[in-house]
């Protein structure tokens, strides 16, 4: 399917971006595409699993095809079939296609080191918890 490998495609980027970090959300730009976006969000999760990606959100950005009347100058969002083929306002045929045809990555969200994301998380209140290898070695007797 055309939307899996898109999906792939995506976390590949993703994973790639986050070069070891786990990505917690990421950020999607479809140009032109006519997606279904419950069907990429799927996709997304299933091509995610087992990467750093795993569990990220997924913020989907749509950007249809915009359409542009070489008559008139009418430019109009290519919402549905007949809006590629005739312009909605004076009803000429020749119109342009605009707009990309891609997807990009746009940003990815990360456990970055300084960011107070998880203040909880703060290692002086785990003391005694997991973090056995921040004692001092000379500690123990
Ligand atoms: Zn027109």
């Amino acid at each position: 399917m055309h939307e899996m490998g898109l999906c792939e495609a995506i976390v590949q980027a993703a994973v790639k971006r986050a070069d070891g970090r786990r990505v917690h959300g990421a950020r999607v730009r479809v140009g032109g595409h006519p997606v279904d976006p419950e069907v990429i969000d799927q996709g997304f999760r299933l091509a995610a699993a087992g990467t750093v990606v795993e569990g990220a959100e997924l913020d989907l950005v749509l950007e249809p095809l915009s359409v542009r009347c070489r008559g008139c100058g009418t430019e109009a969002p290519a919402s549905d079939a007949t809006a590629l083929t005739a312009c909605s306002r004076c009803g000429a045929v020749d119109i342009e296609v605009t707009g990309r045809d891609d997807v990009v990555l746009e940003s990815i969200t990360v456990d970055a080191p300084g960011q107070d994301r998880y203040p909880d998380k703060d290692p002086e209140r785990q003391q005694g918890d997991q973090r056995e290898d921040d004692r001092p070695l000379g500690g123990r007797s």
